[in-house]
This record gives C-alpha cells, structure tokens and sequence, in this order.
C-alpha cells in the first residue's frame, strides 16, 4: 500500500499514512475490504501517539454494482456497515 505523507491530526508532525482516495473495486475487488476495514486512511502518528482514521474523502467506484458507474464521494465513517449507497433500481 502506498505511505502518504501527511500531519498528523493531533500534533502536526508529519507521518506516514495509507491514504487512498480512490477505491475503484470494479478493478481491484479488494479495495473494499480495505476501506470498510480501516486499514485505509488510517494513521498512527509516533510522535503524539495518535491513532485514528483520517477525515479523507474518498471517491468509491464500483461497475459492478448495477447498470452504470456508482461514483459517490464520502467520508470513511459513512461507510460502516456495508452501506456503500449503491440503489439498484433495474
Ligand atoms: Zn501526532
């Protein structure tokens, strides 16, 4: 997974992250675990201590879902359970 670097949250140092912004799982199937799991946009900072998700948004792709491309834009905590807001009105 791709570490990002960013400031942490808490005390501004700068991390590294797995920031991911773009879950296309019409390609990559298990990006969706990835993300409803945590372990994307996820960062633990070892200067404060802090360890949480990110206020990402991300960008969540899924042809399979249904007739047309479901692009969609939310934040991480939207998405617990498995409600990734696909309708799939045929
Ligand atoms: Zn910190």
């Amino acid at each position: 997974m791709p570490q990002t670097q960013i400031s942490c949250p808490r005390c501004r140092q700068i991390i590294a992250a797995n920031v991911e912004q773009l879950f296309d799982v019409t390609y990559e199937p298990a990006a969706k675990q990835r993300l409803l799991s945590g372990q994307s946009n996820h960062a633990r900072c070892p200067h404060c201590g802090y360890d949480g998700r990110l206020a990402t948004p991300v960008v969540y792709h899924d042809n399979t879902a249904g007739a047309g491309a479901v692009d969609r834009e939310t934040a991480p905590d939207d998405l617990g359970g498995c409600a990734v807001g696909i309708d799939q009105t045929e």
